[in-house]
């Protein structure tokens, strides 16, 4: 399945819900949030219809996120259910890592393909006040048990400036004695408040030269195939690095991804405010294959890049959406 502009759509990602157990400053307001009344999220009935429909469509990876899917009840019955969808060849997904640990053996089991794990320091004092919860030891048990288990895992940094600069050094040294990628991410508007910034200090290039003058050696190593992040690795560490340009979008042009937010919207660029709403058109009595043309249709008129979209929203700026709602 191609769009608009020949990119290949075959890696969705869905929010599972909007609700969190952190209260990260520059994702979530401290107070005031109105999560999704539960009948306003998508079933996971709802959601086994969504990616069978999508599996056929040409999707083959497959991103559970929020949200922290962990706090949705019986998320491993959706797990269990999405690795048995024709067609889905790889499960991922991204954690906070707060209520993660126990589930780990299971996730084994079913041959989850990796994890992605949010973490922006390993000071527990900085993490309480980056995250507003005192849930450090919990999150760092989850990355040991997936190290131990073999379970592919990347850590989730976001920069921000005046916050964990001092964290960077600390979290690449994770990479020494761990096969574990950590990825740097340029700290984006979604923080659901509005008032953000319009231009950022810790752009990519930036956290690619701080890295550079502290680790000489840091050498490039090639990109995956539609990769987001520009990769590293130092000489004699067992990890790699890598830097997401995702408030400069400079990957637009191999996007392979659509999101599903956790109202059931689909969201063919992060930076839209969605195309198409699909939970109401699993609520109505469209047969799957009417629902599939109107999702193609969306494939087909995608826009070309993050400014474009953001160009387009109807809410304009400051944008007032949170990663939580548009499942990070
Ligand atoms: N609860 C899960 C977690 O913490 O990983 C999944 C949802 S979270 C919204 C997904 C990712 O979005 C996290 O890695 C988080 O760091 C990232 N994120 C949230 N707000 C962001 C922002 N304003 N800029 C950049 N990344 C952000």
């Amino acid at each position: 399945m191609f769009d608009n502009h020949n990119r290949p759509i075959n890696y969705l990602r869905l929010a599972v819900t909007d609700r969190c157990n952190l209260r990260c400053f520059y994702c979530m307001p401290e107070e005031g949030i109105h999560y999704l009344p539960k009948k306003e999220l998508l079933t996971f009935e709802e959601i086994y219809r969504l990616v069978s429909m999508l599996a056929t469509m040409g999707i083959s990876k497959v991103r559970l996120t929020g949200g922290e899917p962990f706090v949705r009840t019986d998320l491993m019955k959706l797990i269990r259910s999405i690795v048995e969808i024709p067609g889905i060849k790889d499960l991922h997904l991204t954690t906070n890592g707060v209520l993660t640990s126990t589930f780990i053996p299971e996730l084994k089991k079913i041959g989850i393909a990796s994890v992605n794990l949010s973490l922006d320091t390993v000071d527990k004092q900085r993490f309480k006040a980056i995250t507003r919860r005192d849930e450090f030891e919990p999150v760092m048990k989850t990355l040991n048990l997936l190290l131990e288990n073999e379970i592919p895992v990347k850590i989730n940094a976001v920069v921000m400036d005046g916050k964990n600069i001092d964290d960077i050094i600390p979290l690449i040294e994770l990479t020494r004695n761990n096969k574990v990628d950590v990825r740097f991410i340029e700290e984006m508007p979604f923080n659901g408040e509005g008032n953000h910034y319009t231009s950022l200090t810790w752009t990519y290039k930036k956290i690619i030269s701080y890295i550079q003058e502290h680790y000489p050696a840091l050498h490039k190593i090639p990109d995956p195939d539609y990769s987001t992040s520009y990769n590293y690795s130092i000489p004699g560490y067992q990890g790699s690095i890598g830097v997401i340009a995702a408030f400069s979008r400079t990957f637009c042009g191999t996007c392979n991804r659509i999101r599903v937010t956790a109202q059931g919207v689909l969201k063919t660029c992060l930076y839209d405010d969605g195309v198409l709403d699909i939970k109401t058109l699993l609520r109505s009595s469209l047969e799957d294959e009417a629902i599939k043309e109107k999702l193609l249709h969306a494939f087909r008129h995608r826009v070309k890049d993050g400014f474009e979209a953001e160009k387009k929203r109807s809410d304009h700026l400051p944008v007032h959406e949170s990663m939580s709602t548009i499942g990070g």
